[in-house]
């Protein structure tokens, strides 16, 4: 069966990850979280203190790191900054407060797109973010756009955070959402939006299970009618 990319984008926390990463398991796919390349430079920006506003020093601190991901034992792909397992420190709201600030700066997103097309090259990859479907991969094969209601969107990433040990209050979390989904859709750089032609899929209702069936169901369509491209 060809080998297809798939584009997962949508608001934070409606399940992408989760979603991306079974998909990926099912298909025996590479699974990639662009978002997590995105926490993992705003580690470094703030670990270093490193001037937003200055082109120049944020260019200068992107050649200094290397993002990379690592399979664990238990088959779940971890983020590693410069050789360091961060996958946990990524996670917390300091870097959940910054992060869309960091995403808006042009050079961080080139620097990024380029190493997640070079990832996606061979294709066989589920990869999910922001732009996945409308800039880093416009030829997917199949794109989806995940939404769902706030209130369920913020006891998903309470219970996530938890499990980081992180206790944040609700409202904490409803405001960090709200402002980092106005961050993502209007900025000027690739910003938020649903592709033309990516499927949308509420997940407000559903379970993981069922978004997992629903977009492998679309992939293996995809992958059984889609013709090779000419050589
Ligand atoms: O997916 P996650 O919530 O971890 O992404 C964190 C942030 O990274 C997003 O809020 C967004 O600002 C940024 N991001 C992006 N483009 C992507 C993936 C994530 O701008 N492809």
């Amino acid at each position: 069966m060809r080998k297809i990319i798939i584009a997962i984008d949508g608001y934070s926390a409606c399940g992408k990850s989760t979603t991306a990463l079974e998909v990926a398991r099912v298909l025996n796919y590479r699974y990639i979280d662009s978002g997590a390349m995105y926490r993992a430079v705003t580690l470094y920006f703030l670990d270093k203190h490193v001037a937003l506003t200055n082109p120049r020093e944020v260019s200068r601190a992107l050649q200094e790191i290397k993002v990379s991901f690592v399979v664990n034992s238990k088959g779940i792909s971890e983020v590693f900054l410069n050789g360091i397992n961060v996958e946990k420190e990524i996670r917390k709201m300091r870097i959940s407060e910054n992060v869309s600030q960091v995403s808006t700066i042009r050079e961080v997103r080139l620097a990024m797109v380029e190493q997640q097309r070079r990832m996606g090259k061979d294709c066989g990859v589920v990869m999910d973010g922001r732009d996945i479907g409308t800039v880093v991969f416009p030829q997917a094969e199949l794109k989806i756009f995940l939404t769902a209601d706030m209130l369920v969107r913020a006891f998903r990433r309470q219970k996530e955070l938890l499990q980081h040990d992180d206790l944040v209050d609700i409202d904490t979390i409803i405001e960090n959402l709200q402002q980092r989904d106005s961050i993502d859709s209007n900025r000027a750089e690739s910003p938020l939006r649903k592709a033309d032609d990516a499927i949308g899929i509420d997940t407000t209702h559903i379970t993981i299970d069922e978004q997992v069936d629903e977009v492998v169901r679309l992939a293996l369509a995809k992958m059984i009618l889609q013709p090779k491209p000419k050589a």
